[in-house]
């Protein structure tokens, strides 16, 4: 997509990979019946950058940029899968986790693999802690658990990796209250999961502690995070949880579908209040269903999440088919 940053789509959620000298940075891993597919790409694209000069050359703690070690890198085995970012729950995002965060070893480890002792841990999993209680509460196997997370609102990698810095943003009560956003920082580039996806409406999860306005407020606080190159357009670029790449343009169409809808739904006053409101948090659960209760919205888009034709409310449909 842009220098050392590649998309693997298809797999469930779009797999956002970092691919250079210090291994590979993933955000989300697909569904699991489609992780020997993501590693194979893995593997591909190892092939691939193998056959050409490091895409980044910028001074990093892992050792970019150095003449003395030249040598060492052109003779070096193919980089392992070291980082595997979560940025929500769904299966489509978290389902590779146990597999591909495995497949990470094997990289490293060649015929030694298993043989010595923490050799064998397979690539780090990172997600916010709110993700991993929500995942313990599913019982899904330990391997696919986050192995690092943070409880702050941002957790830094320690160190570049591939040659920059990379940030995870904590999305409170967004599609659930466990969503990260993952900001690398100069490949300008920005890993938005499920809170902005170019081919479906927000699905919020209510019951895991998501909300529209934390949606809105995560869309608008990756607004301010970025720059346009010229007005809304370049600069930079954001990757969906789902469907195609976005600028700016997109996000803040987007955003604005997502506000719109929040003020407009069957049963709200003006301000987005719900006339129903009741303590249990239920008021927006029903922003599909709201929209198919509206006679001026095709329930099929609804039920299908498919924004790609336009239908009567343009406003609604401009999110995705600007382009
Ligand atoms: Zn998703």
């Amino acid at each position: 997509m842009r220098d050392h940053i590649y998309v693997i789509g298809g797999a469930g959620a779009n797999v956002v990979v970092s691919a250079g000298r210090d291994g590979f940075f993933l955000v989300d891993s697909g569904l699991e019946s489609n992780s020997d597919r993501v590693i194979a790409s893995v593997h591909e694209l190892q092939r691939w950058i193998d056959l050409k000069t490091a895409p980044v050359e910028r001074f990093g703690a892992e050792g970019n940029a150095s003449t003395v070690l030249e040598p060492y890198y052109r003779s070096a085995p193919p980089k392992p899968i070291r980082y595997i970012a979560n940025t929500t729950i769904a299966l489509d995002h978290i389902g590779g986790n146990a597999k591909v965060a495995a497949a990470g070893k094997t990289f490293t480890g060649g015929n030694v693999t298993g043989q010595i002792g923490g050799i064998d841990e397979g690539a780090a999993i990172l997600a916010h802690e709110n993700l991993l209680n929500r995942m313990g509460q599913l019982k899904l196997p330990s391997k696919a658990l986050p192995t690092d997370t943070y409880f702050g609102n941002q957790m830094k990698l320690s160190h570049f990796f591939n040659g920059e810095g990379i940030v995870l943003f904590h999305a409170p009560a967004a599609t659930t209250d466990g969503d990260s956003v993952v900001h690398f920082r100069y490949s300008d580039i920005i890993a938005t999961g499920d809170i902005f996806r170019m081919s479906a409406y927000p699905a919020i999860d209510i019951e895991k502690g998501g909300s529209i306005q934390g949606v809105l407020d995560a869309l608008n606080r990756i607004v301010d995070m970025s720059v346009a190159e010229f007005r809304t357009e370049g600069g930079t670029m954001f990757i969906g949880g789902h469907g195609r790449i976005g600028d700016l343009a997109d996000l803040t169409y987007y955003r604005d579908m997502v506000h719109h809808h929040s003020r407009s739904r069957p049963g709200h006053d003006q301000e987005g209040n719900d006339a129903r409101a009741d303590q249990s948090g239920q008021t927006e659960r029903g922003l599909g269903r709201s929209l198919r209760d509206r006679p001026d919205v095709d329930a099929g888009h609804v039920r299908r999440g498919d924004l790609q034709e336009p239908h009567e409310e343009g406003r609604v449909g401009s999110a995705s088919v600007r382009k």
